[in-house]
Order: structure tokens, then C-alpha cells, then sequence
């Protein structure tokens, strides 16, 4: 059970002051769920805030609060913005300009003759002054002061004076603002009860660390880096723990030993032969499957490198040790494709191998349910449908994940435990990811890495293209269809802008229609799932032409005709992204082509990752500089989601932190394997804390 003190932090978000229906949506966008998730959704950065007295004290550009009298409301007309136009003390105007729905909110919070507090930041508009969707507006009272530390510097830290006031500015979404977000964050924090010191004092004392309380207190009053990096640490230290005590519980438990027979292997006819590395992976799946404990593998392999064949292998070897095995895939079309692929693989077996997803009614599902439990079926591909309570097996003995990060630890586990023992568990991931974070990630997992290609690949010709030569792109994308190619266009997605970015997505999806009509499909985030899979279908299916998507194609689809891949805005992807985007091409006999539409201002970061794409297509290699890319402190705030199983550390606080805290998770479950002293109960609490509780669960069973 969850320790009580805990309950308030995990109560819904919805029971916060303020938070009503309007809200729930933005909130469920940034992940935000219960009070903890407001409570931990730490700001992306300060601004210094100046107080003035009068606007003159200020120029455009800097963030001011000053105090101003209302003199009247210019309605907005045609396209022009609602404008509140208000006098300062020494009766200079500036024009509070709000556009769109903003002005509704504005008309009541600015009621002409009445004084106010207003924060934004100043701009010069033509001869006269404005702030454009000021930060707040409240009724004239006292404001709490905090000194500003945003690099956590000595000198920043005795910046103190009523004038200067240190604001946390926090990622968002459309129909948040950042001043609604302060209140619920405030709110949020207020149950938070002091919890027992969970890190070892030493380490505390060295890293000058203050307690929990206090560290979630500061990382939301300045960007102390002590504070944050207390905060990350304690998640990846809830994570070593977790993934520790799942190895621990899993050497305790007893697996069926699987000895193949080579009859099954021996019958496969494959139109290939095998890489180094594919047959190495499938010696150690062997070795594993022959203990007598579940196997734990995570095989890792760039998209292309072959991963499919290695676990048809490790699912022949559990059929001839007379087993069934099971394929689960995060997606209905990703199921099909590969009960497609095995199929035709494993032809000439004679293996019997079945789909069952959610769309499977009736009569069918029966056949497949009757066909699992007598044990005719030796192969089950499928989404979640395979697992449900329903479906009963005579023999599971090896579970095979793709596309591991979409499925937690704590998940995977429910799913090796459908079967009368231990399952054996191979998880499959398309994403290279760096070695530090595979431990972070995948720490109770040994892991098999393909990282070499199938001979034969051509590279993807992979360009740079500024995005003002739309109109020859556009032309050769045409040109390309009327070949009988396919293409994907990749408009970039993020929550801080979504209504702009969907806005963008679906005026490409426009212009592209008039040109191409029909041919053309729309994929994004927002559509309903049926619509989503339609419109993937037909393009799977060849009926569109082009596919204009939103990063949602990330995952696993197979268009071997699709040759051509147009990403818009790319400097705004990270690497990783921009590779597994990529690597959607690339997959049949034509020359694939990558085009990077650029837009003409670029960080130096950016042009760094554009032209490492143009560079490598190696996604160990991409995905290590990714990393050190990012610690030239980029991407704050463009974090991607599903890039690690982390909330609060940052990829450059886990490579420099994780190894720390497997040592000391190591260190206190050496000492107090069952959690039972004060320290160990203090580790339980911080794994409740990080929903690590399957951590726990293990112990009890143990
Ligand atoms: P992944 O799932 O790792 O992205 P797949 O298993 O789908 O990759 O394999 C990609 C393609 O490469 C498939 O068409 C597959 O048949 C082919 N392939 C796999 N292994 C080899 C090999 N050793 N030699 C040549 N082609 C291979
Ligand atoms: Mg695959």
C-alpha cells in the first residue's frame, strides 16, 4: 500500500482550486494527472522581472510589472486585435493587445476607469509602447520577492531589491497561461508533506543537497542546479532501485528451460543470410532461454537492421521446446504487418501462426482463443488483445515486445506473468540510444545491440534544403508521385504552439491536395484513432500517394514504396527524432531520398544536428551526439516525449547522475535487501513517489 502521507500528492489534478472542465485538457496535453505531476512540473526558465513605477523607466524588450489605470477598450475589427489602451502615472499610454479569444478574459480583467497591476513584456509598436498578451493582470497588491539565481551563481543570488523579481516561466499549452499555471503549482505544493531522507547523507552533504521538500520548493523559486539536480536524482535513484529489485526478483524465479531442437530452424528457407550480428543476438537468446530463470533481453537495433528475423528465431526455438510464443506490438497496422512478415518467413515450417488484435469479434476470436488454449496455434502476433483475461494459453513460455519504450517496465512484467511460469521476455526497440541512458533505461535487461545493417543498403541521399525552394520541393514531389513513388511530409508538433502547429499541418495538407488531390492523406495526434488508422491504411495500402503527418508515424510502419521523405522545419526535431523519421525510407530497391526543410535563422546547435543527419545514418553514433548536443544546453523546454522513461531528469542529468545511483541503490539493497530499515523504508516511499511500486510489490511477493 501507497504510505498515506503520500495520498494528497497523488489526489486527482482536477480537485485544484480553479481546475474545471476548460482546464482538464491542457492539463491531460503536459501529462499532468494528479497533483504530484503540477507539483513536479518544474519551469523551463526564469525571467528577471522589474517592477516600475512608470513606463519610462523601462525600454521594449524588458519584462516590467507596473501599475496602470484603464482608459478604454478599442474593439477589435476584421483581423486588427482587441486593444485595452491604459495611462501610467505620468499619464504615458501603452496598448494591452490581445488577439483571438485572449480578449474575452480581457474585457472583464481590465474594466476601464479601474487601476491594475500588469506583467509583460514592453514593445514598441510603431511611435506608441505595447505588451501583447500581458503575463498577468491582477488587482494592485503586494507581490512576494525572491532573488533570481537562473545559473546558480554566487553573484546572481544577492541580485535582492523590490524592484527585481524572479518569475519561473513554465512549458505550456494552448489554454494554460503561465500565470494560471503559478497559482496551480502553488496550490500543488502545498500538501506536499516533508518525506524521510532517502539518500544516503554522505552523498547529500557532498553534493550540497537540500531535502526533498526544500528542493521541490527552490526548483520552482530560481534555477538553483543543486535543487533540480536533487530532484532528478531521486527518480533515477526510484528507477535503479525499481529495475534492481525486478533483476533480483527475477534470478529468484524459475523460468522453463528452453532447449531447441534445430528441427524448425532447419526448415526455415530464408531468401538472405544471416549478419554477424543477427546470428550473435540469437546465441544469446539461446543461452538465455536455456536457463532455468526467465530470460531479460532487450535487443536493440536501428530501423532496417533486421530485428524480426532474430525474434522469429528466439519464437522457433520455443515452439520446438514444444512452448508457444507470443508477439505483441504496440499497434493494430504494426500487428498485421509483422503477422504478414512471419508468415511469409516462416513459410515452409509448417508453424501455425495467428493475429488477434481488439478488431478480432465473434466468431473468428473464438476460433484464435480455442486454437491458443489447445495449443494448434504455436505463434500469437497482436496489440494488448493477446493478454487480456480472456485469452488463455496452454503453454506460453516466451513473450516478444516491440517497440519496448511504449510499454513500461511495470506493464512487461504483468505480461510475462500471463504465463503458468515466468514467461521468458524479449523486448525489441528500434531506438538507439546512448550506453548511459540503456542503463538507465533498460537496467534489468541484458542486452543484445545489432549494430551492423544487412549488406545491400543503399544509403538515404540525405539533403539540406532552405525552406524558401518550397515551390522546386513541392514540384519534385510531384514529379516523384507521378512516377508511382509514395512520400511522407513531416510537420513538426510540439504542445508549446499545437493550434499553430496543427494549423500549419493542415494548410500544407491543403496545398498539397490542390496539387495532387486525392493521392493525398492527413495524419495527426488529434484525429480519432479510426481515423488515424484509415488514413495510415490507405497509405499502407497505396491509395494515397503522399502522406502529410505529424510525428505520430514515428513507430515501426513498412512502406517499402515510399522512397521519399520531406521533413519541414527540421531544426526544430532533435536527432534521435529526425532519425527514426528517416528511417521510414530506405526500405526498398529504389534510392530513397531525405529532404531537411530549413528555415533561415538556425542555432548553431541546430546546424550542428542537421549536418550530422547529412553525416551518418548510424543510430548509436546520432543518437551519442544527440546527447551532447543537448548538454550544450539546448532543448529545454523541447523535450521529447517517450525519449526516456523520465519525467524530472534531463538526458545530461541522467548520464552524469546514473551511475551514482545504481551504485547506491546497489549499496542500500546489499545492505537491507528487504527495504526494512529506516533507509530502506524511506526508498519505499520514494518508489511509490515514482509509481516504481512494481519495485515494491516484488519485495512482498519475494
Ligand atoms: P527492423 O525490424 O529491425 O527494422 P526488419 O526485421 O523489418 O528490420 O528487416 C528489414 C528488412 O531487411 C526486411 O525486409 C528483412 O527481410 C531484411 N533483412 C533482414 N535481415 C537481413 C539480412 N541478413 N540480409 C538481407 N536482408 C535482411
Ligand atoms: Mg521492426
Amino acid at each position: 500500500m501507497r504510505p498515506e502521507r503520500l495520498n494528497p500528492l497523488f489526489a486527482m489534478a482536477d480537485t485544484l482550486r480553479g481546475v474545471g472542465p476548460r482546464l482538464e485538457k491542457p492539463l491531460a496535453r503536459l501529462g499532468l494527472k494528479r497533483v504530484k505531476d503540477v507539483a513536479y512540473h518544474l519551469p523551463d526558465r526564469f525571467v528577471e522581472r522589474r517592477r516600475v513605477k512608470v513606463l519610462r523607466d523601462a525600454k521594449a524588450g524588458d519584462h516590467i510589472i507596473v501599475q496602470l489605470t484603464v482608459v478604454e477598450h478599442r474593439a477589435s475589427a476584421g483581423r486588427a486585435p482587441f486593444r485595452v489602451v491604459a495611462r501610467d502615472e505620468a499619464g504615458d499610454m501603452v496598448s494591452l493587445t490581445y488577439f483571438g479569444r485572449a480578449s474575452h478574459g480581457a474585457r472583464k480583467a481590465l474594466p476601464v476607469g479601474e487601476r491594475r497591476e500588469v506583467a509583460g513584456r514592453l514593445e514598441e509598436y510603431g511611435q506608441s509602447l505595447q505588451i501583447v498578451h500581458p503575463d498577468h493582470v491582477s488587482p494592485i497588491a503586494p507581490v512576494p520577492v525572491a532573488a533570481c539565481a537562473t545559473d546558480g551563481s554566487e553573484a546572481a543570488n544577492v541580485l535582492q531589491g523590490a524592484d527585481l523579481l524572479c518569475e519561473p516561466v513554465y512549458p505550456l499549452t494552448d489554454g494554460l497561461t503561465n500565470h494560471r499555471m503559478q497559482s496551480l503549482v502553488a496550490q500543488a505544493m502545498q500538501p506536499a508533506p516533508p518525506l524521510p531522507e532517502w539518500i544516503e547523507p554522505g552523498l547529500m552533504q557532498k553534493q550540497g543537497w537540500s531535502s526533498w521538500r526544500d528542493a521541490l520548493e527552490e526548483a520552482h523559486r530560481s534555477g538553483r542546479k543543486e535543487a533540480r539536480n536533487r530532484l532528478a536524482y531521486d527518480e533515477l535513484l526510484a528507477s535503479a532501485l525499481a529495475l534492481m529489485l525486478v533483476r533480483a526478483d527475477n534470478r529468484r524465479r524459475r523460468g522453463p528451460a528452453l532447449i531447441g531442437t534445430g528441427t524448425l530452424r532447419g526448415r526455415l528457407q530464408l531468401p538472405f543470410s544471416l549478419t554477424g550480428a543477427q546470428q550473435r543476438s540469437i546465441r544469446e537468446i539461446e543461452g538465455d532461454l536455456a536457463q532455468q530463470h526467465p530470460m531479460l533481453r532487450l535487443l536493440q537495433g536501428d530501423v532496417g537492421s533486421g530485428k524480426t528475423v532474430v525474434a522469429l528465431n528466439a519464437m522457433l526455438i520455443a515452439v520446438e521446446a514444444g512452448g508457444q510464443a507470443a508477439l505483441l506490438a504496440p499497434t493494430e497496422i504494426l500487428a498485421r504487418q509483422h503477422h504478414q512478415t512471419l508468415c511469409e518467413l516462416a513459410q515452409g515450417t509448417g508453424v501455425e501462426i495467428a493475429i488477434l488484435t481488439g478488431r478480432d469479434k465473434g466468431r473468428a476470436r473464438e476460433a484464435i482463443l480455442m486454437g491458443l488454449l489447445d495449443g494448434s496455434i504455436d505463434i500469437i502476433v497482436g496489440t494488448h488483445a493477446i493478454f487480456q483475461d480472456t485469452v488463455n494459453y496452454r503453454n506460453l513460455v516466451l513473450v516478444v515486445v516491440d517497440e519496448q519504450h511504449r510499454f513500461g517496465v511495470g506493464q512487461r512484467l504483468s505480461l510475462t506473468r500471463k504465463a503458468r511460469q515466468t514467461a521468458h521476455c524479449l523486448a525489441m526497440t528500434a531506438t538507439p540510444i546512448p550506453r548511459t541512458l540503456t542503463l538507465a533505461q533498460y537496467g534489468e535487461m541484458e542486452v543484445s545491440r545489432l549494430d551492423e545493417l544487412p549488406p545491400g543498403r543503399k544509403a538515404i541521399d540525405t539533403r539540406v534544403v532552405a525552406l524558401d525552394r518550397l515551390d522546386d520541393v513541392a514540384a519534385g514531389l510531384v514529379r516523384h508521385v507521378e512516377a508511382g513513388g509514395q512520400a511522407y511530409w513531416v510537420c513538426p508538433m510540439v504542445h508549446e504552439n499545437e493550434s499553430a502547429d496543427l494549423a500549419a499541418a493542415e494548410a500544407r495538407f491543403a496545398t498539397l491536395r490542390e496539387m495532387l488531390g486525392d493521392a493525398v492523406a492527413l495524419v495527426h495526434g488529434q484525429l480519432r484513432p479510426e481515423a488515424k488508422d484509415a488514413a495510415m491504411a490507405r497509405f499502407v495500402a497505396g491509395q494515397a500517394k503522399v502522406l502529410v503527418a505529424t510525428t505520430v508515424i514515428e513507430v515501426g510502419v513498412n512502406v517499402p514504396n515510399a522512397s521519399l521523405m520531406i521533413i519541414e522545419q527540421a531544426e526544430r526535431f532533435g536527432l534521435a527524432q529526425l532519425h527514426q523519421l528517416r528511417g521510414r525510407v530506405g526500405r526498398g530497391a529504389e534510392q530513397s531520398v531525405c529532404l531537411l526543410l530549413r528555415g533561415d535563422t538556425l542555432s548553431a546547435t541546430a546546424r550542428d544536428r542537421l549536418a550530422l543527419m547529412r553525416e551518418t545514418q548510424d543510430g548509436f553514433r546520432l543518437a551519442e551526439e544527440d546527447l551532447r548536443l543537448r548538454g550544450a544546453g539546448e532543448l529545454l523546454g523541447t523535450r521529447q516525449s517517450g525519449d526516456t522513461p523520465f519525467r524530472v531528469a534531463t538526458p545530461e542529468q541522467i548520464s552524469a547522475m546514473i551511475a551514482i545511483a545504481h551504485d547506491d541503490a546497489r549499496l542500500l539493497i546489499d545492505r537491507d535487501g528487504g527495504l526494512q530499515g529506516p533507509r530502506g523504508e524511506a526508498a519505499r516511499t520514494l518508489l511509490y513517489l515514482f509509481e516504481r511500486d512494481y519495485g515494491v510489490q516484488l519485495l512482498r511477493g519475494g
